[in-house]
């Protein structure tokens, strides 16, 4: 299985609490990535012949790119890789930059998979986030993505916001999931560092966030969906395949300023740096080899991400089940965490990797 992965990294405005690289866009720029995107997918083509099970465009804002630069990434995609018969090609959007025009081009070029960054439908949490979306424009974004035909859309939303409330969460939640959406992936807030965010309010206190988490596992289930994973929640046959490649530690690639790559057995990561991408976007930067330790503590932490969990075969040595009967559960010679477990995943996994 092959996974690629387009990282653009422009945003239109920084959002409050987003920590991650990204840079301004002149369409200047914008060519000058765009030709280095070129580059970078004809060069992995070179070297990878197997065809593509999942392509994600992510960012950053691949929007900002327009119509007809996103078209010349994807069709250069289209020339150098074969993709799966059944491959899912998602590109992920802001409801502000989501236009009818956009969609049809998306969907001409057979992206087949919406991810939506809704966050939230209460108007000040959207301004304390600083998202350049309200309400309106976020429901407005997701009818138009339906009426373009997607039929796989996935949408993102955040808990644990400055003053959310289980009323206000559940009423995001609830007009969010009247639309035959397939996929949500729920956040809490993290307050990194150097964001504006972070500078100004306070973490949630736990107790009120576990009561939002709960919410969220409670209406996702009453809907039908099926939390597969501890952040994300799919109606049946839609979990995403791309996201799962990285759970799963099947090779991707990823191409982009600040990408990251899984490929072979080896770790690679672009630089933050855009102007170092268009210098030289191919061969991949910083190669890591992973030890054979590292491999195992990975394949732990990432798969008891998973509602399927992992072969009991792969726990350590003297692993103790019922320590953690509470949170999860032995079943076909797999140990997976439930609900509960996954609200303490981090302990539980330290404690099973590291405890003498
Ligand atoms: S649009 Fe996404 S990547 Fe850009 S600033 Fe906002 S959260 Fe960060």
């Amino acid at each position: 299985m092959l996974s690629l992965y387009l990282h653009t990294p422009f945003c239109r405005r920084k959002c409050a609490y987003c920590a991650f690289y990204s840079a301004p866009a002149g369409e200047e720029t914008k060519d000058r990535f765009l030709a280095a995107m070129k580059k970078a997918i004809a060069g992995a083509a070179e070297e990878e012949k197997r065809p593509l099970s999942t392509l994600y465009l992510g960012g950053g804002t691949p929007a900002l790119l327009g119509e007809e630069r996103l078209a010349e990434m994807l069709q250069a995609v289209r020339e150098h890789f074969v993709f799966e018969p059944q491959a899912e090609r998602t590109v992920e959007l802001n409801p502000e930059s989501t236009t009818p025009a956009l969609l049809q081009t998306l969907k001409d070029c057979g992206i087949n998979r919406i991810s939506l960054g809704v966050q939230s439908l209460n108007e000040e949490e959207l301004k304390i986030l600083g998202r350049l979306h309200d309400r309106e424009v976020a429901l407005d974004a997701l009818q138009m993505i339906f009426e373009a035909g997607f039929t796989n859309v996935s949408v993102d939303v955040m808990f644990g916001l400055p003053g959310q409330t289980a009323e206000t969460f559940g009423a995001t939640l609830d007009e969010l999931l009247a639309y035959p959406v397939t996929h949500l992936s729920a956040y809490s807030l993290q307050l990194e560092e150097g964001t504006p965010l972070a500078e100004n309010a306070e973490p949630m206190d736990e107790e009120r966030e576990e009561e939002l988490w709960w919410l969220l596992c409670r209406k996702a289930r009453e809907q039908g969906f099926e939390h597969y994973e501890i952040s994300n929640f799919a109606k049946p046959g839609y979990a995403s395949r791309h996201n799962t490649a990285y759970w799963k530690r099947t090779d991707y690639i990823g191409l982009g300023p600040a990408a990251h790559s899984f490929w072979k057995g080896v770790r690679y990561s672009y630089p933050e740096d855009l102007a170092a991408f268009c210098e030289k976007p191919w061969p991949l930067c910083t190669p890591q080899s992973v030890s054979q330790r590292e491999a195992v503590e990975e394949a732990i932490m990432l798969g008891l991400r998973l509602k399927e969990g992992i072969p009991l075969e792969w726990m350590p040595g003297g692993f103790d089940y019922t320590r953690y009967e509470a949170f999860g559960r032995v079943e076909n010679g797999r140990f997976a965490l439930n609900e509960r477990g996954f609200t303490l995943s981090n302990s539980i996994i330290s404690d099973i990797l590291y405890r003498e």
